[in-house]
């Protein structure tokens, strides 16, 4: 048996000893994922256990190096890893935008005495982190922003606002981008820092979305003392580190791609009922096999765009890719839910539709295109710096 088949038995092994009943069930809600952070509580024991038991393995964070919490696996093993737990249906033992961004910009970045700083902490779910680079006034045009540091000798005075803040309200810390020159061109005066948000100065109003659901914030800043050993990568040159960190956003969006919870054709039988076993809508049988097919296509193309962007083979803005699909495929298989759902998909506050869960997931999809950068600027990045078409 080579080295990696004896890794993915031991690991499918520990894993059907270790994995409780219910951390194997399909997330039924936002609820159910576990973002740790120093307000968080665990929903039950078996979420507890889940992941006390990964994170003392350093299976929280699989690949990153051992000496920062992570679990020091190679990229071969953290895949056996990922495609185990697929199998077995295991959840994610954290949810952690420490995890998906930061830690990738500090693990290239940070210096020494950031990276022991703060990948430990992210590994052992103890700061729960959002993002401070929406603005207002800069969206798209994110070199645009104006939130400003001042330096103060032995500290920066931060003033501005952040707007769509994700999670600003939950959050222990935040990745900031804050303007450090004003004279220099807008890309190349902006600096990359992490703070408190407890620090005095710093508050957050929560943004209502047309899914009934309050998850992102409004965020100010109001003389808020940033301690300049908290500046990542060099001063004034943030937006490559904040550049770095969207790739990372961007992979992780496109995950949501890849779909989560019961297979949609069983839904769909549960739902509409089936004659002679098969449902008996022929258009939403087709779209429906032809999303799963899609779906599997996707799968492989993460796969293996990880390993040629992992071997420094493909281009950083194949995440553009990757995001735009993946975008489209969860706007897709949501679009497919609610046919399957009929008007019971529609129900808003019912009990039976636990409060409109699937409308509220539905319309949330609408922001995938959104998030992590819009779909039109991802077709123009990948325009640009992949097909390198002329006029881009
Ligand atoms: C669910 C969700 C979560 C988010 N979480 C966070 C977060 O945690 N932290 C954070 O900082 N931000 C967050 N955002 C904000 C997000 O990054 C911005 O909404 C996004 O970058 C677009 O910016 P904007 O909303 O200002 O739109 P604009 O930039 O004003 O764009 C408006 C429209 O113009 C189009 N457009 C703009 N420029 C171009 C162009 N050059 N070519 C073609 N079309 C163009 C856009 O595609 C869009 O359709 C989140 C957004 C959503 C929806």
């Amino acid at each position: 048996m080579s080295d990696l088949e004896k890794f993915r038995s031991e690991t499918r092994a520990w894993l059907e000893a270790n994995c409780p009943p219910d951390m194997r069930l399909p997330l039924e809600d936002d609820d159910d994922r576990f973002w740790g952070g120093r307000k968080a509580k665990f929903k039950s024991d078996g979420q507890r256990l889940w992941f006390e038991r990964m994170s003392a393995r350093g299976w929280i964070v699989p690949e990153w190096p051992k000496e920062y919490g992570g679990g020091g696996l190679s990229r071969e093993e953290g895949k056996i890893l990922r495609g185990e737990m697929r199998k077995l249906g295991c959840r994610s033992p954290l949810d952690s935008f420490g995890i998906w961004m930061l830690g990738p910009a500090l693990l290239k970045y940070g210096t020494e005495a950031q990276k022991r700083e703060y990948l430990p902490q992210i590994a052992r779910g103890e700061i729960r982190w959002c993002q401070g680079y929406s603005e207002p006034n800069s969206g798209s045009d994110l070199a645009s922003l104006a939130t400003r540091a001042e330096d103060k000798s032995d500290h920066f005075l931060v003033n501005g606002q952040k707007i769509w803040t994700s999670y600003a309200d939950k959050a222990d810390w935040i990745f900031c981008l804050v303007r450090t020159d004003s004279a220099a061109p807008k890309h190349l005066g902006i600096s990359f820092v992490l703070f408190d948000m407890k620090t005095p100065g710093v508050s957050t109003k929560p943004i209502l979305l047309i899914s009934g659901m309050s998850p992102f914030c409004e965020t100010f800043f109001d003389d808020v003392r940033v301690p300049k050993a908290n500046v990542v990568g060099e001063l004034n040159k943030g937006w490559e580190v904040a550049k770095y960190l969207l790739t990372h956003e961007r992979e992780m969006i496109s995950a949501i791609g890849l779909g989560a919870g019961r297979p949609l054709g069983q839904i769909a039988a549960d739902s509409l009922g089936t004659e002679d076993g098969v449902l008996a809508d022929a258009c939403l049988r087709a779209d429906i096999a032809r999303l799963e097919i899609d779906t599997l296509a996707f799968q492989l193309a993460l796969e293996r765009t990880g390993d040629l962007l992992k071997a420094k083979q493909a281009s950083p803005a194949i995440s553009s890719m990757l995001k735009y699909y993946g975008a489209e495929l969860n706007k897709r298989r949501h679009e497919l839910l609610m046919s399957a759902g009929g008007s019971d998909a529609l129900e808003w506050e019912s009990e039976r539709s636990r409060r409109g869960e699937q409308a509220r997931a539905w319309l949330r999809t609408k922001g995938n295109s959104i998030e992590g950068g819009t779909g039109e600027v991802q077709l123009n990045v990948v325009a640009k710096r992949i097909l390198e078409l002329p006029g881009a």
